[in-house]
């Protein structure tokens, strides 16, 4: 017997229909690149994209064509992942922080037919524009007043013209679900980026495990501001996810400085929130400053490098934001798992639960995930065990695109999994923990010291704004860790006081062999330390 209940392929447009058609006066709110605020509904979102979706016809976009963004959060960005994805096109969201070369060698691997970018990426595009070699439209997301006099590109469109010209009168297509919905690069940290390519079926997968409880907990009463950029995997999801729960959703644009979060936090009744813990700094030291308090903010989503405990504590104890650890990636769409108490661990002393909260935390439904040796046997779950870490699921990769070697290995002779390149263990509870990425871990006399471990240890001393421990060449011991610190403005502290805060804090063979001060870290497009740069800045580092 089949069931005999109604066929509805999992569609990206779905989402959209149900927001406007439950929840169309639920606003969406944008702070402009132009510099205002913006204020929409999820009704105009969904006519616009329906226009959107018609100009792109027009311009003769075909099914499988890559329409691809240069551009903020902001509703115009918001449109386009719709009105691309829901016509059948594949909406390609490019990270404009990367350099330039790989953003042109990144639109031309993926083909891109069309290029639209927010107003002050324009000079970056006129100079991209003569290496990219698919590019047939160029539209700048704004109105008509904002057009530029003159420039360089070819017959430059204006995004605002184009969508008002349509009438919206449009059918989202009945697609196969596992339609191309959406392609997003890895920043390429190691050689050069490479694409996954999500479905509207995996995406809508994500979007409504991502919204459950456990995970990001999204509902109709919440006001999300993702500060995770629409470019950096599809903003965790969260356009799609909020779309599903009809919440309210803020976009902050271009500025991400801890005052002009703050400010858009209160003015809109922001309840929720997620991003990489760089953003968390510079906010966190400008309330501290100024001696704020949220008003309505309740907790955030942190992942993406690991949040030190330290600022957990901060948001919790200090603000009342609850911190939700969670980890991630590309491939994976990118949620894997989150750090939630289930009953089971709700009974643990506070210490116990503190720690749990700590580590990157549970798989949601739809991910598995498990810890193996170099030989490809599973590894036990103690907690203890450091292995790599593999995972399999509906919004994980099969494969990279354009590539076709399977990425994918086995584990215990089993085929099938994912091997994300970061080392972890996962304890009794199931709570994954992340030591190292692979290349990160530093291996002393043969023991493997975790990095993650050690930079913890300092971002919990009062001096210091951001840690990062890399491997320094030992002549005995191969690899010792070396950590570099840049101090908080105006704080004071030596290389001995901050050896010696890790007395009694780690094993002290893993204690690091000294510290350099530097007045920055370098930090990747999406906002991580560049680990591979800072290795090689220190190279000539003698250890003391
Ligand atoms: P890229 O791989 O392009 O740098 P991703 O955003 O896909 O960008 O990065 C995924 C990687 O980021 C993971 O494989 C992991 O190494 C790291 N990461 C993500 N979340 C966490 C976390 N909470 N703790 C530690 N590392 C994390």
């Amino acid at each position: 017997l089949m069931g005999q209940m109604m066929q509805q392929p999992l569609l990206i447009s779905s989402l959209l229909q149900h927001a406007a058609r439950h929840f169309p006066n639920v606003e969406i709110v944008s702070k402009r690149v132009e510099g205002d605020v913006h204020r929409s509904t999820w009704a105009a979102v969904a006519r616009r994209s329906r226009q959107l979706a018609q100009a792109l016809a027009r311009l003769g976009c075909a099914p499988g064509d890559r329409i691809a963004t240069l551009a903020w959060n902001g509703y115009r960005h918001l449109e386009i992942y719709y009105g691309s994805s829901g016509s059948g096109l594949v909406c390609h969201t490019i990270n404009p922080r990367l350099f330039p070369e790989q953003i042109a060698w990144i639109a031309n691997d993926a083909q891109d037919a069309v290029l639209c970018f927010d107003l002050n990426f324009l000079p970056l595009v006129e100079k991209l524009a003569p290496q990219l070699t698919s590019v047939r439209h160029f539209v700048l997301m704004v109105g008509r007043s904002h057009m530029p006099a003159s420039t360089s590109l070819p017959n430059l469109l204006c995004f605002d013209e184009l969508v008002d010209a349509e009438d919206g009168a449009y059918s989202w297509p009945q697609l196969d679900e596992n339609t191309a919905s959406s392609i997003c690069y890895t920043s390429g940290t190691t050689g050069n980026p490479k694409g996954a390519v999500y479905s509207h079926r995996s995406t809508l997968l994500h979007a409504y495990a991502s919204a459950l409880p456990d995970a990001m907990n999204c509902s109709a009463r919440d006001t999300i501001l993702p500060v995770v950029p629409m470019f950096h995997v599809n903003a965790w999801g969260l356009p799609y996810s909020c779309a599903l729960v009809g919440a309210k959703l803020v976009l902050p644009g271009p500025h991400l400085d801890g005052k002009s979060l703050y400010e858009l936090f209160e003015s809109e009744g922001v309840t929720f929130s997620a991003g990489v813990p760089t953003v968390w700094l510079g906010l966190i030291t400008y309330v501290k400053s100024q001696g704020l308090k949220f008003s309505s903010f309740k907790r955030t989503v942190i992942g993406g490098s690991a949040c030190p405990p330290a600022m957990m504590t901060t948001l919790q104890q200090d603000f009342g934001v609850e911190v939700i650890h969670a980890w991630g990636m590309t491939e994976l769409s990118p949620l894997g798992t989150l750090s939630k108490l289930g009953t089971q661990q709700l009974k643990l002393p506070p210490d116990e639960q503190r720690k749990l909260l700590e580590k990157q935390g549970h798989v949601i439904y739809g991910i598995d995930m498990t810890i193996i040796d170099d030989d490809g046997h599973a590894l036990p779950w103690d907690g203890q065990s450091a292995g790599n870490l593999v995972v399999r699921g509906g919004w994980v990769i099969d494969r990279y695109y354009g590539m076709p070697a399977s990425p994918l290995v086995s584990v215990d002779g089993e085929p099938g999994w994912f091997p994300t390149g970061d080392v972890a263990t996962i304890d009794a509870h199931g709570f994954m923990q992340i030591t190292d990425r692979s290349k990160d871990v530093i291996k002393s006399g043969g023991e493997w010291i975790s990095s993650i471990d050690l930079e913890n240890i300092a971002m919990a001393h009062p001096a210091v704004h951001e840690a990062a421990v890399i491997a320094a060449k030992h002549p005995k011991w191969d690899e010792r860790p070396l950590l570099v610190v840049v101090k908080k403005p105006d704080a004071a502290v030596t290389r001995e006081e901050l050896l010696a805060f890790y007395e009694g804090r780690i094993a002290k063979w893993q204690i690091p062999d000294d510290v350099v001060f530097v007045a920055e870290l370098p930090h990747t497009a999406t906002g991580k330390i560049q680990k591979l740069k800072l290795r090689d800045q220190l190279k000539d580092h003698v250890l003391a």
